[in-house]
Parts: structure tokens; sequence; C-alpha cells
């Protein structure tokens, strides 16, 4: 247990402390870890991470303090300097009795990792003792994959955690041992213990509409997201993408938060308002509620724009309410490929965008694209470069790309990485293609490729990374740990797909 407190951070987080607004400071007996295995300024930009700190600090004897992960630590190979430490009090992660972690992606895996070693907590849960933390997990990964946490967690809350977060916390305080907490959390249908339930998960939590909208708690000039009040106007999705764990068979698809309960919520004197949600121009008074927050001065950034939905009233709309880049997702190279994932986006309504991002004066047209679909060719991709080519005529474009990597809960899933070297081919025919005329952003195809083994893994994977981050957590360590299972030989083969997709044929 680390009791010593290190005071390098201190001036730091005094820094961030005093510039944040709506911080609940609470006096409570009992206290708990809500850590966040990102640095402070990206989990102060996650609703959800915001949402469950105020559900904590609503309930009465119970208090959270926020712990993050260092500054830097979260780059490849990077050693943590100091042992984590809480925002609200300095004390470290291990003096905690229960450490709440939210994950969000795969990758993020090796942020808990670092700091649970960091924080002299056994890593793995087989061997804590009860004095050790009781390590209980949640986050946006447990709508895909948790299983590779497995190994690091106690106890794993799946979905939305809104009500099941202080019961379970209940629980572990109550329970006469941690053995006693995870048989009496086993019973619940949306908590996963993996020393109980092995890899067989429970079901996906969605919490009552009435505690919809979640909103920001804290707001803060360090974060990406600058000083924006967050609120999400919609949850869930009502379409069906193939590769996409938000679509609509997911805790019954898109719940829409009426335009005036949306006011209600949103502070008169917010000068910046961020409306997230899986799909929110899919709001049906998405444009009347952008236009209200611009006569009120206020400047307005959205989650997610679909192709389909951005019609001339709407850009306008975005255009008053300070939009400088007109962002949608391209998603396939090809109308073949957004055919094979059922995307509704069709060129028509990209050149539609770019001509209203010309016509409203943006700066420029972003897309998000990805590569490696199954069954996608070099064609597909010169198929890309002669229509972004024209786009490019209308308006200034930048393209952002990922690479493809199956997820489960998804019809996509066990779908093949495409390999790296594939990818990374691809990559740079479209770069060529488009030299000049477009700015073509791509995330690193061997980290995809990490992504993918994990989102596809079970708790042997989990293990692997572990092993992978104490090695270093180099993409060589990864590659060294992945490849002692047997079943990732090569990064760079392009493997055959696991089935034959309906979609393919
Ligand atoms: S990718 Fe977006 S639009 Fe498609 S199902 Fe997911 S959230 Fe909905």
């Amino acid at each position: 247990m680390g009791s010593q407190r290190p005071t390098s951070q201190r001036p730091l987080i005094r820094e961030r402390l005093a510039d944040e607004r709506g911080r609940i400071d609470k006096d409570a007996p009992y206290r708990i870890a809500l850590t966040y295995p990102s640095p402070y300024h990206v989990g102060m930009s996650s609703l959800g991470y915001q949402q469950i700190y105020r559900t904590i600090q609503d309930h009465a004897g119970t208090a959270a303090e926020r712990v993050f992960l260092e500054d830097g630590g979260d780059r490849a190979g990077a050693d943590l300097a100091e042992v984590p430490v809480s925002y609200e009090s300095l004390r470290p992660l291990g003096d905690f009795p229960i450490v709440a972690v939210s994950v969000a992606y795969e990758i993020e895996l090796a942020g808990l990792v670092k700091m649970l070693d960091k924080g002299a907590i056994p890593l793995f849960a087989d061997d804590r003792s009860e004095r050790d933390p009781f390590v209980l997990c949640g986050g946006p990964l447990t709508f895909s994959n948790p299983i590779p946490l497995g190994p690091f967690a106690d106890a794993v809350i799946l979905g939305e955690a809104e009500e099941i977060i202080m019961p379970a916390i209940e629980i572990i305080r109550g329970a006469s041992s941690r053995a006693d907490a995870c048989a009496q959390l086993a019973e619940h249908p949306n908590i996963w213990v993996p020393s109980v339930h092995g890899e067989r998960l429970a079901t996906i939590a969605a919490c009552s509409n009435e505690l919809l909208p979640a909103h920001s708690t804290i707001i803060t000039p360090h974060t990406e997201l600058r000083d924006m009040f967050l609120v999400e106007s919609e949850r869930g999705c009502s379409r069906s993408c193939q590769y996409c764990v938000m679509r609509r068979s997911t805790n019954g698809g898109m719940r829409i938060v009426p335009k005036d309960r949306l006011f209600e919520i949103i502070p008169d004197d917010a000068k910046r308002v961020g409306l997230v949600g899986a799909a929110v121009s899919d709001h049906p008074k998405i444009t009347d509620i952008v236009n209200e927050l611009a006569d009120r001065g206020v400047h307005v950034g959205l989650s997610s724009l679909r192709p389909d939905r951005l019609r001339e009233p709407f850009v306008a709309a975005l255009r008053r309410a300070g939009y400088k880049t007109l962002t949608t997702a391209l998603d396939g190279t090809s109308e073949r490929m957004r055919g094979l994932i059922e995307r509704r986006g069709k060129e028509k309504h990209f050149l539609a965008a770019a001509e209203r991002a010309r016509k409203y004066k943006f700066e420029r047209l972003k897309l998000y694209l990805m590569m490696g679909l199954p069954g996608e060719t070099d064609e597909d991709v010169d198929e890309c470069v002669e229509f972004v080519t024209g786009l490019s005529k209308i308006v200034p474009i930048a393209l952002g790309i990922a690479p493809f990597c199956a997820k489960r809960n998804t019809p996509l899933d066990k779908q093949p990485f495409a390999g790296v070297d594939l990818v990374t081919k691809r990559l740079e025919r479209l770069r060529k293609g488009l030299k000049g005329r477009a700015d073509v952003r791509g995330t690193s195809a061997k980290w995809a490729w990490v992504e993918y083994v994990l989102a596809q893994g079970g708790m042997t994977e989990g293990r692997a990374l572990a092993e992978a981050v104490r090695s270093g957590g180099r993409y060589a360590d990864y590659r060294k740990a992945f490849a002692k299972l047997g079943q990732y030989p090569n990064a760079k083969d392009q493997p055959k797909p696991v089935r034959k997709l309906d979609l393919l044929a």
C-alpha cells in the first residue's frame, strides 16, 4: 500500500482544481477513488465519468476522489513517475477501500495496468488480500468486450452504471470479505464477477430514462473541450451500421431528450455547449436547438453529424453557432464499402455537404473514414481518391482515417484485421493519390492491430497485455506477448475471414 504522499504533482493539481467550476467538495466518512486510466484532460471530457462522479457525490455518506493517469503516462513505453494520487486530497490510490475505474476503449487497459502497478495494488484480482482495494470497473468498453479487463477487476458493471454504482458500493462496503462482496455482486444481472462467472458475461444495463440527460458537473478549461458544458441530447442510436456497438439493437435504440428538458439543464450563463450522443444529428429538433443556442450567443459543439442529416437549415445553424469545420463520416472508401456496412451516407450527401460547407463559408469539410473493411480492394481506395478529389474542388477537405477493428456485439464481430502491411500500403496509396488535394491523417495500423486483438480477446489476452506493458509497452512488446498465445503469429499477414459474411455475397 502506498502511504507516502508524493508532492511533485501538487502544483499542477492545485492549479487545475483552482480553475474548475461546479466541483462538489464534500465531507463523507467513506471515500472511494474514481479512477480514469487516461490523463486529466481526457477523463474530464468524459460525460460518463462526470455522471458517475455526480451520482456518488449525491449519495449521503460516500464521496468520490478523482484519480487520473499522470500526464504523458498514456504514451507507449512511458513509465509513471509517481504513485497515482487523488486530486481532492493527494491520497495514494492504494489507500482507498474501492478503486472504481471507467475504461473507454481497449488501449486504455494499459493505463490501468500502469496505475495499479505504480499504486502497489496487486495487478491481478486473484492476488489481492483483504487489505487491498476492491477494483470495481465499468465504462464504454463494457458495451463490446470487457473480458480482457477480467484479470484486473474484482467486478465489472456492464453498460449504463448510473443505477448500479451506489448499490454495488454499498455491497462492497457492507461485505464481510472480498469473497463475500464478489458473491453478492455476482447475483446482480448486470455485474460480471470474473472470479465467479469466468468469461460468461452478465447482461448490459440500461438506466431509467428519468435519469437522462447526463450532463457536466465540473467545467474546466484544461480539456480539449475547453470550458464546454456537455449535455447528452440523446442516448443510443436508431441506425444499424454493421461495425458499431451502439446500433439500434443496443439498449432499445435511440432515447431522445426533449428540447425543453435540455434547456432546463443548460445553465443560462453557459458560453460553450457540447451536445453529446451516438447520433446527435438524428435528434428531431436538432436544428431548433442549435439555432436557439446560437441566438443566445452560445458556441455549440456536436459529437456526431450524419451526412444524410446535413440539410441546409441545419448546416446554416451550425455556422451561426460557431462551427468552422463541418465534420461527418465518409466511413467506407467506396459506395460498395458503405453499402456493406449499411451506412446511409451516399455520394450525393457528401457532395451536398461540400456545397453547403462552401456556401456557408466553413473552413473545411472533415471526413472520417475506415480502411481495411472486409472485402476492400485497391479499387475501392482508388474510388475514394477520385471522389475526394472531386470534393476538394468544392471545399478544402481533411480526411481522418482509422483502420477497421471488428468489435464484439456487432454483425462484423470476428471479421479479421486486414493486416498492418496492407493497411499501411492502402493508406499510402490514398495519401499519394490525394497529395496536394486533401489533408490525410491516419491512425497507426500497428496500434489498431493491438486494439483488434484485445477487442476480440479474452482474459488470456488481458494477461498478455499486462506482460507487454510490464515489458515496456511498446508495439514490439505487444507483438511478442500476443505471439506467445499462438493465434496471432504475424500481425503483418492478412488473415482469412473467420466466416463468410452474407453481406459480402
Ligand atoms: S456508427 Fe453512428 S450512426 Fe451508425 S449505428 Fe453507430 S452510432 Fe448509429
